[in-house]
This record gives structure tokens, C-alpha cells and sequence, in this order.
């Protein structure tokens, strides 16, 4: 649990139910600009024995038979109970006569009307947006009590990878995995404890799988889990107790988990895709969660064209919506960013569908 000042809690999720230690209202106090009178006095013509601001003093009982002039906010004197809006008066001198009817209680705002002391101002789990913030302030509270952030390392791995921004020679590419996994975990509303970015070494990635354990409630790696040689992460892993595996979808295939000084790790595979598509199935809905976001969308949608899809294997194609209906763009290669990029739904074909034609209905997740 985080305190946090108002100013700094926007977006973050309660982690306790608030009880309001105020009434709202704070204090009987008027709606309008205006007269606050005696009910029984109106209709009729009364002496103004004063003005009443808003401001940081009680005001004198009003004597039946007198008016007093009041503004918006400012306290209702002891015995008014009802303000008449200055619109519904006409002042002459020291005189203000008033022709209509009000009823006890028109134009006060009583205290506690709003909210009562001890009753809930804010839920538990409840992702603070302005008005929340607003209501914490106006019962004079200054700061609030959140869940902390999840707390997500990013370490990728790979001989070949280089900063975006500097020149590649032959056989390197450039590292699109750390700032796509960066920004997904902010985007889920987590932050990025640890980052790194290894080359193909094993004490190198043990050196840093230690240091984000020590600061993280979950470690990400990518790359170096799938069955070539020089895979690090999977040599790195696996003599500690780490699970390689293969799962059956399309892309992301290779995966593998493993626990670090008690945090838990979870491997992607390097491709783009492969990573990307992981994180937005295996934790971006659980980091969600926890930060109190709406999951991603799904909806059903018809396809343009027919598809082919491996049996087996659940696939993610990636797609976009034209006219009203889902076409694939790109293949089915995990390499293909600038596809993914291009793309503006993953379409969710199940393990058992080999073909789908044109028109048929699948579930796309929105991006
Ligand atoms: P790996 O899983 O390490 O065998 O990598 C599979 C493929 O993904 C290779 O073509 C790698 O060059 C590529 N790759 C690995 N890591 C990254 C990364 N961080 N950014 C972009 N491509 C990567
Ligand atoms: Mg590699």
C-alpha cells in the first residue's frame, strides 16, 4: 500500500474503502444569491439586517420578521430556513419585499445532505479518476491510500541486438522488444522496475535476473528459449529450475517460466510478434487487473477472405477491419513488426479450426 498526495493518485487503484470523516455539506449553506428569511415571513416585506458571505464566520441568529442578504456557499444563519433568490425580490432601500410562495428548506443546502460523517466516500479497488480525487479533497482529505504497482523487469537478450539510433553492421538488428514490452507495461498500468538489454552470456543474464528479482514483482525476458544453440536464457534457466516448454499457438510457440529469488520470470521468445502477442495474452490482462483497467475488447467479426490456419495450434493473425469486415494483413511470420504495426486487431482462430471462409465469424481482439 502507497500513501499518496491527491495531486499524484490519479489513475492508481484504492486499496481500502475510504470512510468520509466529514459530513457533506460540511454546514447548512445556501444555493443561491439571495435573502435567507423566516419560512413563515414570506410572501412579505422585511427589514435587511445584514449580508452573509462565504467566507470563515458564523453568522448571528436571524430574528423572525428580518432578511438577511446571503450568498452562495456562505453559512444559513440559526432560525432562516429558507434563502429566496435575489432574482425573486425586489429591494428598496432597507426594505426587500418578496412575492412568492417558498416552502422551509428551498434554496439550503443542509449539511450532510451529500454524504454523511462515517459513511463510504470511496470503494476499495476503484481506479481514481478526477471526480474521485475531487470528492477525497472536498472531505478535506490529502492524500489516499493505493494499492502499489505491479513492478515489471524487461530484460532482452540476444548477441545480435543493438539500440535503436545506432548504426547496425552486418547481422544485427535492432532491439524493438524492450520498448514494446516497456510501453505495454505501462499501458497495463504497471512500471518498469528493471531493464536490460544482454548479450548472449550467461552470467551476464544471471547478474541481471538477480538485480531486477531484488527490485520486481515479475521479471520479463526475451529471446534465447527456443532449440538452437546459443539459447541463453533457456541454458541460464533451466539447471535453476526453469520450465521450457512449447504451448500450442501461433506465434509464441517456445515459452518458458522460472523463479529468480523467489520472483517469478516468464520467457517469450524473440521474435516481435512472438513477444508482443505473449505479453497481450499471458500478463497484459493480469496487469490490467491489477491496476484496475477495463481488459482488452473482443469482438466477433466476419472475414473477407478464408483462412488457413495450423491444426493444433491456436493462431493470432493479425488483421484489420475493412468495411465492417476482417482481413489479414501481413502472414503468419513472427518476424513481420511492420505487419503487426499495420495491424489493428489480432483475430483469435481456436486450435481445432484449420479453415475458415470468407464471411465466416471469429473473435478478434481489438489493439
Ligand atoms: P531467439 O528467440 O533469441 O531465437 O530470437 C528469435 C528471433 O527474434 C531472431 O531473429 C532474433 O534476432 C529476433 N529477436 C530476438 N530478440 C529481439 C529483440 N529484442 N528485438 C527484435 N528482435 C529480436
Ligand atoms: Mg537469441
Amino acid at each position: 500500500v502507497d500513501v499518496v498526495p491527491l495531486a499524484s493518485a490519479l489513475g492508481r487503484v484504492t486499496a481500502e474503502a475510504t470512510l468520509s470523516p466529514v459530513d457533506l455539506p460540511l454546514f447548512r449553506n445556501s444555493q443561491m444569491d439571495g435573502f435567507a428569511v423566516h419560512s413563515a415571513d414570506v410572501p412579505g416585506s422585511l427589514p435587511i439586517v445584514g449580508v452573509i458571505a462565504a467566507a470563515a464566520t458564523a453568522p448571528q441568529p436571524l430574528e423572525p420578521g428580518t432578511a438577511v442578504r446571503i450568498m452562495t456557499g456562505a453559512v444559513v444563519p440559526e432560525g432562516a430556513d429558507v434563502v429566496v433568490p435575489v432574482e425573486a425580490t425586489v429591494v428598496d432601500g432597507s426594505m426587500v419585499t418578496i412575492t412568492g410562495a417558498f416552502a422551509a428548506g428551498d434554496f439550503v443546502r443542509e449539511q450532510g445532505s451529500d454524504l454523511r460523517a462515517g459513511s463510504e466516500l470511496l470503494p476499495a479497488r476503484l481506479r481514481l479518476g478526477s471526480r474521485h480525487l475531487a470528492v477525497l479533497a472536498a472531505a478535506g482529505l490529502a492524500t489516499v491510500r493505493v494499492q502499489a504497482l505491479y513492478r515489471v523487469a524487461v530484460i532482452t537478450t540476444g548477441a545480435e541486438l543493438l539500440a535503436p539510433g545506432q548504426t547496425p553492421t552486418l547481422g544485427q538488428i535492432f532491439d524493438s522488444n524492450a520498448v514494446a514490452l516497456v510501453a505495454a507495461i505501462q499501458a497495463a498500468g504497471a512500471i518498469v522496475s528493471h531493464e536490460a538489454r544482454v548479450t548472449d552470456d550467461h552470467a551476464t543474464l544471471l547478474t541481471e535476473l538477480h538485480k531486477a528479482a531484488a527490485r520486481s514483482d515479475l521479471i520479463i525476458t526475451s529471446g534465447g528459449i527456443s532449440m538452437g544453440d546459443y539459447e541463453v536464457v533457456r541454458e541460464t534457466l533451466q539447471p535453476l529450475g526453469g520450465n521450457i516448454t512449447t504451448i500450442a499457438m501461433q506465434p509464441g510457440g517456445p515459452q518458458a517460466t522460472a523463479e529468480i529469488d523467489g520472483t517469478p520470470v516468464i520467457c517469450f521468445p524473440g521474435n516481435p510478434v512472438s513477444t508482443q502477442l505473449s505479453f497481450e495474452i499471458f500478463v497484459g490482462p493480469l496487469l490490467r487487473s491489477h491496476a484496475g483497467l477495463p481488459a482488452a475488447s473482443r469482438e466477433t467479426r466476419a472475414l473477407r477472405q478464408p483462412v488457413e490456419s495450423p491444426a493444433g495450434k491456436r493462431q493470432f493473425l493479425r488483421g484489420v477491419v475493412v468495411e465492417g469486415l476482417l482481413e489479414a494483413v501481413a502472414g503468419p511470420g513472427s518476424h513481420l513488426v511492420a505487419g503487426l504495426a499495420a495491424s489493428t486487431v489480432l483475430i483469435d482462430i481456436p486450435a481445432d479450426v484449420t479453415h475458415l471462409n470468407a464471411g465466416d465469424r471469429v473473435e478478434t481482439i481489438t489493439l
